[in-house]
């Protein structure tokens, strides 16, 4: 099966991606902010330290439709490492 550049998972989160910020920058734009949600939840989990910029969104999907299309995907991560580390703390 061929590597696709376009994210097709259905992100259960996706409709908390609505109050996210549209991103001003050039280049995570179209990027799956559902992927980068996850990939931040990830480095959390494995306590790798959390990215200082969205280079670190390089190797995840685009996306093409729903909630997440045109936004920060950036942002998304930065929600995703947070969320991680509050489940840690709680527990
Ligand atoms: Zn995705």
């Amino acid at each position: 099966m061929a590597y696709s550049p376009i994210c097709q998972n259905s992100h259960r989160y996706d409709n908390s991606f609505g109050s996210l910020p549209n991103y001003q920058g050039t280049f995570s734009r179209h990027k799956c902010a559902g992927c980068a949600y996850e990939l931040g939840y990830f480095h959390a989990i494995n306590q790798i330290p959390k990215a200082k910029n969205d280079s670190v969104l390089a190797t995840i999907p685009y996306s093409q439709a729903g909630h997440v299309r045109h936004k920060d995907a950036f942002a998304a991560y930065n929600d995703g490492y947070k969320f991680a580390l509050s489940l840690a703390i709680a527990a």
